[in-house]
């Protein structure tokens, strides 16, 4: 018995095609490489089914993708790029129902490799495996039986390098000092949640103490990682380019992470960014506290997404909300802008510029709230 992969019906479709899925060709600075496709998709089945769909179309095969997921369905990306139209679907794919009975029991699991073993297999179906389903000694469907049948919150059904947090976070590590050096030097042994086991090193912020403006980020990148300081990368260029235009000095702020360790999926070319879930911004928020207790900045900026989300809370959305001072206790002046990392993931020059500039604007607002 075979199911159609395209869904059930008209209010399936529409509901398709409000998937806010997401394909990014290779731009220089973004996380892609030449062979290596980044695929972004909320978690659920109709994600990964239009996405799936798509990639079989083209004929990608599953070594050749990177599955990223985003945090919450109906938000925007990862740095609240806008996000195209969707592209027009792949051919409708013909599937064995316990296919789809085994993802429909997977999806609901945080184990971020579930995405890569479901269209590994799904792959191989649409290659003309169609008796594959009824083997009991694929690893690949082991796997995912396996995680289909953990109970949830079991390590099954989450060890796989999600990377979940610690159930006291950093708190337990972050000593309490009036000292920038000192906390630097704990958090280099911080292991609050489980990032700090792949990554090199703890990144941890920089600057003068005496900056009265602090920039808060995602997480370190991969150059940051192996650098040991914060927006050294692409994402850093673009930083101080857009910082010198808004006559915000970079060696006059402190720039740090919401996140300090580097959370990334290894591909045979490249370390690939990961967006930190919301555990582990939590774990990491102890951290990014102290560093504003003892800063006690004039104006705080967030930077995307995940630093919005770490002091501003989950309702903010960096598209709605940002280039704006709001109320918060961390600083007098609060405002969020996007990530410069956003600039690199845009999908064409024009957006590129759009993003810059908007990023530029707002940290001369930012500007315009330092005295002097
Ligand atoms: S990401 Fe933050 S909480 Fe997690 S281990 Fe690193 S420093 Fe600690």
């Amino acid at each position: 018995m075979e199911t159609s992969l395209a869904g059930n019906g008209d209010a399936d479709r529409r509901r398709r095609f409000c998937v806010p899925e997401v394909f990014r060709p290779g731009r220089p600075g973004a996380d892609n490489i030449a062979g290596v496709r980044e695929v972004v998709i909320p978690p659920t089945l109709e994600g990964f089914r239009d996405a799936a769909r798509r990639l079989i179309g083209a004929g990608v095969a599953p070594e050749d993708v990177v599955w990223r997921e985003r945090d919450e369905p109906a938000s925007p990306g990862l740095f609240d790029a806008p996000s195209p139209e969707p592209p027009d679907p792949g051919p409708e794919l013909m599937v064995p129902r316990p296919f789809v009975a085994l993802a429909g029991a997977v999806v609901p699991r945080r184990d971020p490799e579930r995405w890569r073993l479901l269209y590994s297999v799904l792959w191989r179906i649409a290659r003309g495996d169609r008796d594959l389903m009824l083997r009991r000694d694929d690893p690949d469907l082991q796997r995912l039986r396996r995680l289909a049948d953990a109970p949830d919150g079991s390590p099954a059904a989450s060890a796989s390098g999600g990377g979940a947090a610690a159930p006291n976070g950093a708190a337990p590590f972050v000593p309490a000092t009036a000292d920038l050096g000192e906390l630097a030097r704990a958090a280099a042994s911080c292991q609050g949640c489980d990032l700090y086991r792949d990554a090199t090193r703890t990144v941890f912020g920089k600057g003068p103490a005496s900056a009265r403006a602090v920039l808060v980020g995602e997480q370190p990148g991969d150059q940051e990682d192996l650098q040991g300081a914060p927006f050294v990368g692409p994402a850093g260029a673009v930083l101080d380019r857009a910082l010198a235009e808004a006559d915000l000095p970079r060696d006059q702020v402190y720039v740090t992470n919401a996140v300090k360790h580097f959370k990334f999926v290894r591909t045979p070319k490249r370390r690939l960014h990961q967006t930190p879930n919301s555990a582990e911004i939590g774990a990491c928020r102890p951290w990014l506290l102290a560093e504003l207790a003892i800063l006690e900045p004039r104006v705080l900026v967030c930077l995307g997404a995940s630093a919005s989300k770490a002091l501003l809370g989950d309702a903010f959305r960096i598209t709605r909300d940002r280039g704006r001072f709001v109320e918060a206790s961390y600083a007098p002046r609060v405002l969020a802008t996007y990530h410069p990392s956003a600039v690199l993931r845009a999908e064409d020059p024009a957006g590129e510029k759009r993003i810059y500039d908007l990023l530029v604007t707002d940290l001369r607002l930012a500007r315009s709230a330092i005295p002097g």
